[in-house]
């Protein structure tokens, strides 16, 4: 084991080599992209575009930043590159800024190896303490992310070119490792500039003092396109610095949405275990994403994040096993459940609109159109004009809601031929419960394409002729 060297004696008789930041990343990649191994697990859509782009930018060693609206898997992209580093890096025992045992950067280090030799103690980094984060404020200062004078230290007589009279901020300690920040057109221009004199020119300014700390890092940041491409928002060396900018984008396709919205969300599993969710429901909760992110009445320059089709499925989930914990057995999520979502969806959602009671409506125009749209992907057949009939002849109408026994949806199911198999059609399932949802699922298809009335009263729907 690797890790269990202790001395700078020891690991040089293992031939370590120090290699820099990048050159260890590239080294990696090129070993993994060999091999076939999923550099990315667990990142969805981004296989023909971000991703290929980024392997690239590590390849050619650029710096990278990734422009996208919120909630696109830029921060947790970014987030994986701790995969290309080794599994464990050695670095000076007790060093602020793990150096190098073979290069020390920091005047004490170089003092201490200079002393020690051979038996300069040694310690290992894992390769998931080499990622720092930072969210960009306009508070952010110079001192939280490049260092300040200790005035005690000075005070003691320490002179400033003596490095051990700065406390190092969050870049310097990040040395040797890969430096996010997130937001980075939300850095005030002066802290821009120390970051790109830290970047190029490998030294720090503090308080007027020049000090030449030849860092390792590789920087990546995320932003808002809009932001990014503002004349003013980002200070011009600093943005030709970036060698990479690469442009990411929401799910493309429904599925895709869903895919990554079941992989995060976060139900616990005693919800999960007792909930079966019909694929029309789950296309539901991924239209409503889709059509927000099209409509000129929401906020597109913020973007509409991934996370609202994530909160609404959980939401979704969570109803539908809340409504059945009054019964046995699996319950589904229905089209009346819906209701539900409102607060998830309106909270998630930036509005154009000033007035706030335009909010709702907009909200429940969306989802409307989204069942329809998920609707429209099913084909109607003889079986739901048999159904239509059954509300034509003789007034019969039918309630949906939260308190309405299985049984009333059930008698409506059998009084219908080939009903209950197109609906165990649709649902991929046998399951009631499923039944009942799919059931919900046509009649408000038949009633958003005017082929059936419905009334809403007291928490009821109610589907006539
Ligand atoms: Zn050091």
């Amino acid at each position: 084991m690797m890790s269990d060297i202790t001395t700078l004696g020891q690991l040089k008789s293992t031939g370590y080599i120090a290699k820099t930041i990048k050159e260890e990343m590239r080294h990696n990649l090129i070993k993994y992209l060999k091999s076939g191994t999923d550099l990315f697990p667990g990142i969805i859509g981004f296989e023909q575009s971000v991703i290929p782009q980024l392997q690239n930018a590590i390849l050619a060693g650029h710096d990278t930043i990734l422009l996208g609206e919120r909630g696109q898997a830029k921060s947790r992209l970014l987030r994986q590159l701790t995969y290309l580093l080794d599994e464990n890096l050695p670095f000076i025992d007790g060093c602020q800024i793990n150096d190098d045992p073979l290069d020390p950067i920091c005047h004490q280090c170089q003092q201490k190896a200079a002393l020690e030799g051979n038996d300069l103690k040694i310690s290992w980094l894992n390769r998931e303490e080499r990622f720092v984060e930072k969210l960009a404020t306009p508070d952010v200062s110079v001192s939280d992310l490049i260092g300040e004078i200790d005035p005690i230290k000075i005070a003691e007589g320490r002179h400033l070119s003596d490095l051990s009279a700065i406390h190092f901020g969050m870049i310097p300690r990040a040395h040797r490792s890969i430096f996010c920040i997130n937001e980075l057109p939300d850095l005030s221009e002066r802290i821009q500039v120390s970051l790109f004199n830290l970047l190029q020119e490998r030294d720090i300014q503090i308080k007027g003092y020049r000090i030449r700390l030849p860092l390792d890092v590789y920087i990546v940041a995320t932003a808002n396109p809009e932001d990014y491409t503002n004349r003013g928002r980002i200070i011009t060396p600093l943005k030709d610095r970036y060698g990479a900018q690469i442009r990411t984008h929401y799910p493309k396709t429904i599925a895709e949405e869903m895919d990554i919205a079941i992989q995060e969300s976060s139900s616990p599993a005693i919800i999960n275990k007792s909930v079966l969710i019909p694929k029309f429901m789950r296309d539901i909760i991924g239209n409503i994403t889709h059509l927000a992110r099209r409509n000129p009445e929401i906020n597109q320059r913020s973007g509409v994040s991934l996370r609202l089709t994530i909160a609404n499925y959980e939401v979704m989930v969570a109803q539908a096993f809340r409504r059945g914990t009054k019964q046995e057995g699996i319950s589904a999520p229905r089209i009346s459940d819906l209701p539900y979502l409102l607060p998830a969806t309106t909270g998630k959602l930036e509005f154009e609109t000033v007035e706030d009671d335009r909010e709702l409506p907009i909200v429940k125009g969306i989802i409307d159109r989204a069942v329809v749209n998920t609707y429209s992907d099913i084909s109607e057949n003889h079986v739901f004009e048999k159904l239509v009939s059954i509300f034509d002849e003789g007034d019969y109408t039918l309630d949906t809601g939260e308190d309405i026994e299985d049984f009333c949806y059930i008698q409506l199911i059998d009084k219908v031929p080939g009903l209950r198999s197109e609906l165990v059609k649709l649902s991929e399932t046998d399951e009631p419960a499923c039944l009942i949802s799919a059931l919900e699922f046509i009649l408000e298809g038949l009633h958003l394409t005017k082929k059936l009335n419905k009334h809403q009263k007291d928490g009821h729907n109610t589907y006539s002729n």
